[in-house]
Order: C-alpha cells, then sequence, then structure tokens
C-alpha cells in the first residue's frame, strides 16, 4: 500500500507526526487552510516587522522533546529567550526572574515549522471540510469541490472544534474529541516609534483583561525598532468579548497595558489585532493521540496534551508511533 498517508494540519503537531513518518519511510502530504505553515505558531508579516502573534515561547520539560529543541538549536531554527521578566498581581508590578529555560523560534517563531516542512509535499490555502473512505483508501474534500487521494492513512492534527468536523467516518472518536473544549485568546501587537521607559521585557500579568504581555525586541534576530509589545488577553475576557471589534480590542487591551506597564504609554505607530478562536484547551488532558488504528485514522494536537508547544509536538510523535506500530 504506497499510497501517501494525509496529514491535515501544518501546525507543530502535524509537521512533528510529518517528519517522524518521512523518517521511517512513508510518504506523506500535507494540507492547510492558512497561506503557510506553523498554525498556533506562525508569524504574521506587518509594517512593524514579523510578529509572533500566536506562542510566545516554549519550554521543554519531556525528555524527548528536549532531544528535539537540542537539535533544532544546532541547526540554528530556535535561541534561548531570556528577557527581564515580571509579573503584575493585585495591581503591583513587579521583577519576577526564575531559572527556566524558554525557547524561541528565530529570527521568528515559524522558523521552526518552516524548516520541519522543508520539501515535504503540502497544499496550503486548503481547507479540509470532509474526510471520506472508498474501499481501499481514504479520499479528502476540501471547501472548493476539490477531492484528494487516494491515501492510506489520514493523520488529522488541527484543534479539536475543527477536527470534530471531520470526523464523520469515526463515531466514536467524534465523541471523545467533541467532549474537549477550547477557548478563544484575542492578541494585539502595538509599536511605538520611541522605546517605552521600562525595563519589563515580559510579563504574566493576573488582571481582569490581560494575561500576558512580551517586548518583541527582546528576543533573539528581531527588529529593534519600533519598539513592538505583543499582549495577550485572558481567555474569559475574550470569551466576553468574542465579537468585539478589533479597534474596541486594540482600545482596551492597550489602556490595560498602560496601567499595569508604569510608564508614559503613548499612542501606537502601528497596532492590529488578531482573535485566536481556538488557542487553548479548558483543561489539560491525557490522551496522547487518538486512533482508530483498524480504518487507519488518527488524530493529533496540542489539546491531546499540555495543551502547549511540547505537548502538541509529543501528541505528532505518538500519533506517528501508532501508526507506524499498526503498520508493522
Ligand atoms: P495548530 O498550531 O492550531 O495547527 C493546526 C493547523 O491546522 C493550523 O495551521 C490550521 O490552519 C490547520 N487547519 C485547521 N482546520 C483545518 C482544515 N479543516 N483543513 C486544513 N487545515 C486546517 N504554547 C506554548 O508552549 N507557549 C506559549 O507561550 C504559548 N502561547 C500561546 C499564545 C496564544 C495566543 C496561542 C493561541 C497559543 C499559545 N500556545 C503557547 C499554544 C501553542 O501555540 C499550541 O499549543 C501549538 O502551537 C498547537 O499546535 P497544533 O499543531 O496542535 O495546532
Ligand atoms: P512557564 O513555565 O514559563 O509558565 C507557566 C505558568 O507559570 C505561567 O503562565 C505563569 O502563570 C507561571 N510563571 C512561570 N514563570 C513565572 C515567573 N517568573 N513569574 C510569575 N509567574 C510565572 O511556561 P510553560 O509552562 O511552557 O507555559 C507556556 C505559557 O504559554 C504559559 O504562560 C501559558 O499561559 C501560555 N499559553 C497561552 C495560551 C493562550 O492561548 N494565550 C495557550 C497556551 C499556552
Amino acid at each position: 500500500n504506497n499510497a501517501p498517508i494525509a496529514i491535515i494540519g501544518t501546525g507543530i503537531a502535524g509537521l512533528s507526526a510529518a517528519e517522524a513518518l518521512n523518517a521511517a519511510g512513508y510518504p506523506v502530504q500535507l494540507f492547510d487552510k492558512s497561506r503557510g505553515s506553523g498554525g498556533r505558531m506562525a508569524s504574521k508579516r506587518s509594517d512593524a516587522g514579523a510578529l509572533d502573534l500566536g506562542a510566545q515561547y516554549f519550554t521543554a520539560r519531556d525528555r524527548r522533546f528536549a532531544a528535539a529543541v537540542a537539535q533544532w538549536q544546532a541547526r540554528g531554527w530556535v535561541e534561548p529567550w531570556t528577557p527581564n521578566l515580571y509579573q503584575y498581581a493585585n495591581g503591583v508590578l513587579s521583577p519576577s526572574a526564575d531559572e527556566q529555560v524558554r525557547w524561541v523560534g528565530a529570527p521568528r517563531m515559524s522558523a521552526i515549522t518552516r524548516a520541519m516542512l522543508g520539501a515535504l509535499p503540502v497544499k496550503f490555502s486548503c481547507r479540509i471540510t470532509e474526510v471520506f473512505r472508498g474501499e481501499q483508501h481514504w479520499h479528502l474534500l476540501d471547501a472548493d469541490g476539490e477531492s484528494h487521494g487516494p491515501f492510506s492513512q489520514v493523520i488529522i492534527a488541527t484543534p479539536a472544534p475543527q477536527a470534530s468536523a471531520l470526523l464523520a467516518t469515526a463515531p466514536k472518536l467524534a465523541g471523545t474529541v467533541a467532549s474537549v473544549s477550547m477557548e478563544p485568546t484575542w492578541a494585539v501587537a502595538l509599536a511605538f516609534a520611541e522605546p517605552l521607559q521600562t525595563p519589563v521585557e515580559g510579563c504574566f500579568v493576573q488582571d481582569d483583561v490581560l494575561d500576558w504581555t512580551a517586548r518583541n525586541r527582546s528576543k533573539p534576530g528581531r527588529d529593534a525598532t519600533p519598539d513592538t509589545w505583543v499582549l495577550h488577553a485572558s481567555s474569559s475576557w475574550s470569551r466576553q468579548h468574542l465579537d468585539l471589534s478589533k479597534e474596541q480590542v486594540i482600545e482596551h487591551l492597550h489602556g490595560a497595558f498602560a496601567e499595569m506597564i508604569g510608564c508614559a504609554v503613548p499612542a501606537p505607530v502601528f497596532s492590529l489585532a488578531h482573535r485566536w478562536l481556538y488557542a487553548r484547551p479548558a483543561a489539560a488532558h491525557q490522551l496522547g493521540a487518538l486512533a482508530d488504528a483498524g480504518l487507519g485514522l488518527y488524530v493529533c494536537g496540542d489539546w491531546c496534551l499540555s495543551g502547549r508547544v511540547e505537548g502538541a509536538w509529543l501528541s505528532g510523535q505518538e500519533a506517528a508511533r501508532k501508526l507506524i506500530a499498526h503498520n508493522q
């Protein structure tokens, strides 16, 4: 059975599975609805340079993931980020340094998935709407009505709500996936012509609006000017303000940022807002990767494990491991 394996999603989970399968000699064909790879680890090109609007950095606590990150570092895809860390709680901003190693893609977050994708076959701007099985093989249908296939197996590597929609042929898997709910995050970037007069480079925020803020130029390889900041709203604020206009979201987050940062914050010379509808699982799970190996259908993603970059990568590895084990 030499038909390739279809992988839906080119986030870190899908690419982790793709890399493992490719290394084991299995042909793969990737699909993504976006114009490029990375998913929630992508970086957005903007008038203020490339911005990491999703994942800000990642930690490696699992031995296998730490080994992968060491390889990425050796290849120049990632570098440690050592920001001046602060926290903001009960209205007080205070230094909050620690010993944790934090990694970022260099010169931008999307460098990692771009390098992992390499020359693997991929179709971008292709939203899969149906996954169905013929007598021997799998076929995919996209939003333009075009069909793709045949494939020997299918790996779905998308956020849980988007995976649910593709699991009509596997009701049991669909049931498990449907029980996972995901929370939104509003992200805003603000650029200032003059650097803000603050030592803060990253801040864990506990207030009603914000959850996190980071200074872009403190990360390795980023442009020094303008002084650009990424702000993330909390899950609850994002949920409650899901349908606010981008202008209003920018205004609210700019206000909350100015209040917490404790220095003069002028009007930004550039701003943008991005709504991540499925940013993080509402709770952590221990699902590894889901499989109906008999059917040849696998599901992975950050929501199967920790809801972080590490969890997504591990889940992709687990999907590939299960598939290879079944084929042997
Ligand atoms: P995704 O990256 O979501 O990839 C799924 C891909 O599938 C996407 O590219 C999407 O376009 C594609 N897709 C979906 N549906 C379809 C379809 N029907 N057809 C074709 N393609 C489809 N993690 C950390 O470790 N540290 C952090 O600091 C951190 N901060 C974060 C901040 C924000 C605002 C967000 C949103 C996430 C953050 N995370 C962080 C989480 C981290 O980004 C994710 O855990 C990880 O990137 C998820 O990878 P994934 O491959 O599972 O999913
Ligand atoms: P981590 O160890 O740096 O952070 C984990 C959590 O510990 C932080 O959220 C924070 O609450 C706390 N913390 C850590 N260091 C701190 C310090 N020096 N001072 C004060 N508090 C500190 O990293 P991780 O475990 O890899 O977590 C990844 C980060 O990604 C988390 O902050 C998480 O909130 C964030 N994330 C955000 C989204 C989103 O949608 N906004 C999604 C997934 C993950």
